[in-house]
């Protein structure tokens, strides 16, 4: 199964998507942690991120099509969750031209709607480890121990890019260049939309019964 997962930033992609990993067995390829990992094993991609990503920019096209290209190209045959990618119209249209050419197509593309009071709450919210990725949320998701990891005790930062200057920049970027894909999807096929509010639980829910819907179960 091939899924393209869309929504605002802070709409619970990333979430989800560690969610349908479990149940389906696809792979979880999101560009944002493939770049925070590139950034922290100092590579030159990470260098070159660097600035956009802090600031709340887009990374240049070129540079995401080819990495993301990459990833999906050692994806398993089970298939995969594409969490942040593509972003812009053109990034949905390159990804369309490459499973064209390998004669693959997405099975679902998933719209999380969520309003931006919550993006904004559960942005600013929100608490990362450092070291494993983990997140949590000041209010939702505590870990056990206030401000330590319960993976590995690291103690928990703020995204730079999850302080709320920056997520409105994020936002702004989201609705200017990432929104359109829904509309480029819409044009070509089926979007699911799913109502992100509420708990994950509940999210989960209305998700996978469109999944499974879609994988006949
Ligand atoms: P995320 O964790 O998905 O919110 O991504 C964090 C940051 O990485 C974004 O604010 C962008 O600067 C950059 N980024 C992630 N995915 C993409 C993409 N598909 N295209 C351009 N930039 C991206």
């Amino acid at each position: 199964m091939r899924v393209v997962l869309l929504g605002a930033p802070g709409a619970g992609k990333g979430t989800q998507c560690k969610r349908i990993v479990e149940k389906y067995g696809v792979r979880h390829l999101s560009s944002g942690d493939i770049l925070r990992k590139e950034r922290a094993e100092g590579s030159e991609l990470g260098a070159q991120a660097q600035s956009y990503m802090d600031s709340g920019k887009l990374v240049p096209d070129e540079l995401i099509v080819k990495m993301m290209a990459g990833a999906i190209g050692k994806a398993p045959q089970a298939g995969y969750v594409l969490d942040g990618f593509p972003r812009t119209v053109h990034q949905a249209q390159e990804l369309d031209k490459s499973l064209t050419s390998d004669g693959r197509k997405i099975d679902a593309v998933v719209d999380l709607k969520v309003n931006e009071q919550i993006i904004m709450e559960r942005m600013t919210g929100r608490r990362s480890c450092p070291k494993c990725g983990a997140v949590y949320h000041l209010k939702n998701l505590k870990p056990k121990v206030k401000g330590r990891c319960d993976h590995d005790g690291t103690e928990l930062v703020q995204r730079p890019d999850d302080k709320p200057e920056v997520v409105k920049k994020r936002l702004e970027t989201y609705y200017e260049q990432t929104e359109p894909v829904v509309g480029y999807y819409k044009k070509n096929g089926r979007v699911l939309e799913v109502d992100a509010t509420g708990g994950a639980d509940e999210v989960s829910a209305r998700l996978f019964g469109m999944l499974d819907a879609l994988a006949g179960k």
